[in-house]
């Protein structure tokens, strides 16, 4: 390949942009895992995750993919043969619900057109016709990174209340986490599953595991075989900031300075400027005359919008000529939405003139790729951009 000048702009929803400061502090000489110097580490940053999660329990960090925290949320707390509930919203929930059947799980699905969040109406009926309280657990992806669909979580905890069921709510916040509103302890999430590679600015490699009590307690008795993904090990040997197999020590510098990134912030702005971002690049797909997947505005994400090309274009073919021509990937269609839809990351760490190339970029690759369109999407953007702006600053000055 030949070398392409300027810096490449990461648009995908995960992994993300890297920020200097994150790479830098990567780059530090991996120390002794088991020493005083990362005791000390060890103990910052599972205490600063509890901030990200909006938690006063415990955070396992797992060196693995977000799949495998996926994973380790299922066998601590569940038994061979258990009933739960899945909701098939996109490709990632499909994902989990397969994990869940392999690993002997009886996955009651609730299917959807993948244009749609989960249903707590849906969530309440199951489990007030379930007497017998055979369901253990109701499980949901809240941010759908297939679709760009986010499902509200706290109205399925009020769901699974009204119906005073004793089941587990495991949420998946893998593409919501540091990017989109998440509160495991007020909304009564048992386990909240994430990965390092979104929101949180890292590579890939770090699975984490925010636990309520409830949940603890339902591993003390769950029988699924594991132990690689066991928490008790964990719990233990965090408790004095130490892991009890080799942790990757590196991403957890990455993990340290991302904190305090996030802390410098404060999370509610960087929730603000992910939701602003994400309407600019709603405004910029309505203006290109092009349909978003999602179709509850309530449930549009604000970390990442799939978009439909019209019937008969290639959303592959779209990608492959901003890739080479711009050096940006767009996310790809996933399952059913292959070839269909191409998806702009808009999460991590991102700004306003990131997004104004972004969308440059896809408008003059609609243009060069031949995609019916209408011009104008990145003037709708930056308009909206501006405005919001001017608006923010009015605000401040009353
Ligand atoms: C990225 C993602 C995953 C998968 O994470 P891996 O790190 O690839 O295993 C799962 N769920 C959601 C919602 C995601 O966005």
């Amino acid at each position: 390949m030949s070398y392409q000048s300027g810096r490449q702009l990461v648009q995908l929803p995960g992994p993300t942009n890297v920020p200097e400061r994150v790479l830098r502090a990567l780059s530090r000489p991996t120390i002794d895992h088991r020493g005083p110097e990362f005791a000390l580490l060890g103990l910052e940053v599972l205490e600063g995750l509890k901030e990200v999660f909006q938690t006063s329990g415990k955070v396992v960090v797992f060196p693995s993919s977000g799949s495998g925290a996926w994973e380790a949320a299922l066998t601590n707390t569940l038994s061979p043969g258990d009933k739960i509930l899945m909701f098939e919203i996109g490709q990632f929930s499909a994902l989990w619900i397969e994990m869940a059947g392999k690993l002997g799980l009886d996955v009651d699905v609730v299917q959807s057109d993948w244009r749609h969040g989960v249903d707590p109406l849906v969530v309440e009926a199951k489990l007030r016709e379930d007497r017998e309280h055979k369901f253990k657990a109701v499980c949901v992806v809240h941010n759908e990174t297939s679709s760009g669909v986010t499902s509200a979580v706290a109205p399925v905890r009020e769901a699974i209340n009204r119906a005073n069921h004793p089941a587990l709510l495991l949420v998946d916040a893998i593409s919501s986490l540091a990017s989109i509103d998440f509160r495991h302890d007020e909304w009564g999430v048992d386990v909240t599953i994430s990965g390092s590679q979104k929101g949180l600015m890292l590579p890939p490699g770090l699975g984490f595991n925010a636990i309520s009590e409830k949940a603890l307690a339902a591993s003390k008795t769950a029988r699924l075989p594991r132990s690689y993904w066991e928490w008790q090990p964990m719990l233990t040997q965090n408790a004095s900031g130490l892991f009890p197999y080799t942790p990757a020590t590196n991403l957890l510098y990455g993990l340290k300075e991302s904190l305090q990134m996030l802390r410098e912030e404060g999370l509610q702005n960087v929730f603000a400027r992910h939701q602003r971002h994400g309407e600019a690049t709603r405004r910029a797909v309505q203006a290109w005359n092009l349909e978003n997947v999602a179709l509850n505005p309530k449930e549009y994400s604000n970390s990442v919008t799939a978009i439909y090309v019209p019937a008969g274009q290639s959303a592959d073919a779209f990608r492959k000529v901003v890739l080479d021509r711009f050096n940006m990937p767009l996310g790809t269609g996933l399952g059913k939405l292959q070839n269909k839809v191409f998806r702009i990351g808009h999460l991590g760490d991102f700004n306003d003139l990131m997004l104004a190339g972004t969308l440059s970029g896809v408008e003059m690759g609609l243009e060069i790729a031949g995609i019916p369109h209408r011009k104008g999407g990145i003037t709708a953007a930056l308009d909206y951009l501006t405005a919001s702006f001017k608006e923010a600053q009015s605000m401040a000055h009353v």
